[in-house]
């Protein structure tokens, strides 16, 4: 059996060799036969180099150098379109995930037939409460709002079958959300507990605006209810200001009352204002996507590709 790990670098340069040891002492004894298929994404430091540096120590491995920084998601799916295993894992650079826990993973998906996919999830998050509070506030609205459903918790760290990886290869898309792709292709995923280790070195790429731009990113990418909100907002205030014509008219006929005047104005124009400015806003979401979905430009480029499979050309 050959399981391909899927590794994504951006400026991992102080962990590729850590990683490389945990990855060789994890697998040592166990019945696979690895294929290590590193993604250098953009990183402006010494990660290509010591990644070049494992091409003398292993002979199953593959370098893929991108032209700039595409992202974790496009290194996953340039990644997985490099791999050939009968299983393949995704893992970071970072050791925040153990290969020992790959390893059990596989072991479950080796032993459950009736499962295509192991996913990781963090049964606790370390982390603040504040970003606690927001993740969880992503899962519930997103999960209300999808149709496919969303694990908290669960990350790309999972393990998976040839036919799962080949569905995921098959997805065309630019922009992936591929917590949702995973869960859109379909399978049975068995979700397996695991607990984040703190960072080896270097520091997340991942700061709380990018964090909020990929929430947003999901919601878009997984659901269009966002544009029926915007649809049945409408609604409701037309409902509303015409409820409200009928009282000022009557107010006016019957009681002889006079209609308050400049602050009510005010303040009914800077929310009608508001809320269509917002509702233009979830409209331009969308179209923005579908504009960039159109132009179907390439998700990465790649500059090099190193290997020492000599015998098999890289195509
Ligand atoms: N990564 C990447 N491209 C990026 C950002 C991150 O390939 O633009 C890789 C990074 O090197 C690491 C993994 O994705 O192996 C996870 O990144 P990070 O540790 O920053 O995320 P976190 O663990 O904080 O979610
Ligand atoms: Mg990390």
């Amino acid at each position: 059996m050959v399981l391909s790990l899927v590794v994504p670098c951006y400026n991992e340069q102080a962990n590729i060799s850590l990683f490389y040891d945990a990855v060789k002492q994890a697998f040592a004894s166990a019945p696979y036969e690895l294929e290590l298929v590193f993604i250098n994404d953009g990183s402006s430091d010494q990660t290509l180099e010591q990644l070049k540096g494992l091409l003398e120590k292993e002979t199953c491995i593959k370098v893929i150098d991108f032209s700039r920084n595409f992202g974790k998601e496009a290194a996953m799916l340039a990644g997985l379109q490099h791999t050939t295993g009968d299983y393949v894992g995704i893992i970071d650079a970072d050791l925040q995930q153990s290969p020992d826990t790959l390893l059990d993973m596989l072991k479950v998906l080796q032993n459950n037939p009736q499962y295509d996919c192991v996913a990781a999830y963090q049964k606790e998050r370390k982390e603040g409460k504040v970003l606690g509070f927001f993740k969880r506030a992503f899962y519930q609205i997103i999960n209300r709002l999808a149709d496919v459903p969303f694990t908290n918790g669960a990350s790309d760290f999972r393990v998976f079958t040839r036919k799962m990886a080949n569905a995921m290869i098959s997805l065309p898309e630019y922009f992936r959300f591929s917590k949702g792709l995973f869960s859109y292709v379909g399978f049975e995923t068995y979700f397996y507990p695991y607990e984040a280790q703190p960072r080896a070195h270097g520091e997340s790429k991942w700061s709380f605006r990018k964090l909020f731009g990929y929430a947003i990113e999901g919601i878009v990418s997984f659901s269009t209810a966002p544009l029926r909100f915007a649809t049945i907002l409408g609604l409701l205030f037309s409902a509303a200001s015409f409820v409200y014509l009928i009282a000022v008219i009557i107010e006016k006929l019957t009681f002889g009352v006079d209609v308050a005047g400049y602050p009510t104005i005010v303040v009914l124009i800077l929310l009608v204002g508001g809320i269509q400015l917002f509702a233009l806003g979830i409209i331009g979401e969308y179209l923005g996507r579908s504009y960039m979905e159109t132009k179907s430009r390439p998700v990465y480029f790649i500059r090099d590709v190193y290997t020492n499979e000599t015998d098999k050309p890289e195509a």
